[in-house]
């Protein structure tokens, strides 16, 4: 089956650069979130990010990139779900946050055709559950795209408990489309990646809690020492440290153990308004409020 158009619910961080990732890719793509001022936001990001790429390609002397009015061209913004009646796959980027998340497939299993795969992009709920709210759990299967979508080579794809080896290969196929890697794996909650990531991230956020070292010590350490590209810090500030403290807190509940609590500091950091790179300060500050 070709996969012509996708949709994408929620223009945040992952919808965003999913549906860049798509049209550039030359996918039609409906994206949908809740307010205008949310979709104009995501417009101008993704042209935003089309003219640091095309100035880096040309810079590299590499294929050029896409005109970024075609591609803007291939994407249309709405805050309708009804405007999914008809496409062929459908990826979800919603806020961590299950009783928003139970309450968009409930509202979308009707509207989308029979065929149409749901793909969710959650960070840590367990895709068997969310297959459950649905009346086409073999269609349902997870997606775990990581962020910046457009320069991430592979995906984490979840099977749930009834995945089936078509809505695999389809998603397989979607993938290939996007010159992406298929990571398969079973499903649990945070699935492999945020098992392992979430608990990095929050055992660095206890060690500045207690004041064993700095952000920029931690994050310095992990690059010289381990040869990572990024610190656990910094890469909780590129997550979204809204995103970290949710994940850990689906993390905590559907696991039922303590080592996923999440530490105070990073609770006081979100009540407090500093998400990370995306309200302009996190660990550090990126001086510009996104
Ligand atoms: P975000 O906060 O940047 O964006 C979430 C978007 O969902 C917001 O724009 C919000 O308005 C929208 N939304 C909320 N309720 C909605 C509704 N009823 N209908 C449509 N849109 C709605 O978050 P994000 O970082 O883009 O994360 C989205 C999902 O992707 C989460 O489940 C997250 O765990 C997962 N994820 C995030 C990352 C990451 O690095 N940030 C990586 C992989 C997966």
């Amino acid at each position: 089956m070709e996969i012509k158009t996708v949709g994408v619910v929620g223009a945040g961080v992952m919808g965003t650069g999913l549906a860049q990732s798509l049209a550039e890719t030359g996918h039609d793509v409906v994206l949908m979130d809740v307010t205008q001022e949310v979709l104009d936001r995501a417009r101008d990001e993704i042209k935003k990010s089309l003219r640091f790429q095309a100035f880096f390609r040309k810079k590299e002397a590499g294929a050029p990139a896409p005109a970024a009015d075609t591609v803007l061209g291939r994407i249309r913004f709405t805050t309708e779900l009804a405007d999914f009646s008809a496409v062929d796959f459908l990826i979800e980027n919603a806020t961590e946050n299950w009783a928003i998340k139970e309450e968009i497939y409930r509202r979308i299993d009707p509207i989308c055709p029979e065929r149409t795969v749901f793909a969710a992009n959650t960070s840590a709920i367990p895709i068997t559950k969310i297959g459950s709210v649905t009346k086409r759990a073999p269609k349902v299967l997870g997606m775990h795209f990581m962020n910046p979508v457009p320069l991430k080579p592979a995906v984490e794809v979840i099977r749930a408990y009834h995945t089936s080896d078509e809505t695999l290969d389809t998603a397989r196929a979607l993938l290939a489309q996007m010159g992406k890697e298929a990571i398969v794996v079973n499903d649990s909650p945070g699935f492999v990646s945020n098992r392992v990531l979430m608990l990095t991230v929050n055992e660095a956020i206890f060690l500045v809690h207690e004041g064993v070292a700095t952000a920029e010590q931690i994050d310095h350490l992990f690059k010289s020492c381990f040869g990572h590209k990024m610190g656990p810090l910094e890469t909780g500030d590129l997550i979204g440290l809204d995103t970290i403290l949710y994940s850990l807190e689906v993390l905590y509940e559907e696991l039922e153990d303590s080592k996923f609590r999440a530490c105070p500091l990073l609770k006081k950091m979100v009540h407090a308004g500093l998400h990370g790179r995306k309200s302009g300060k996190g660990f550090y500050d990126y001086g510009v409020t996104a």
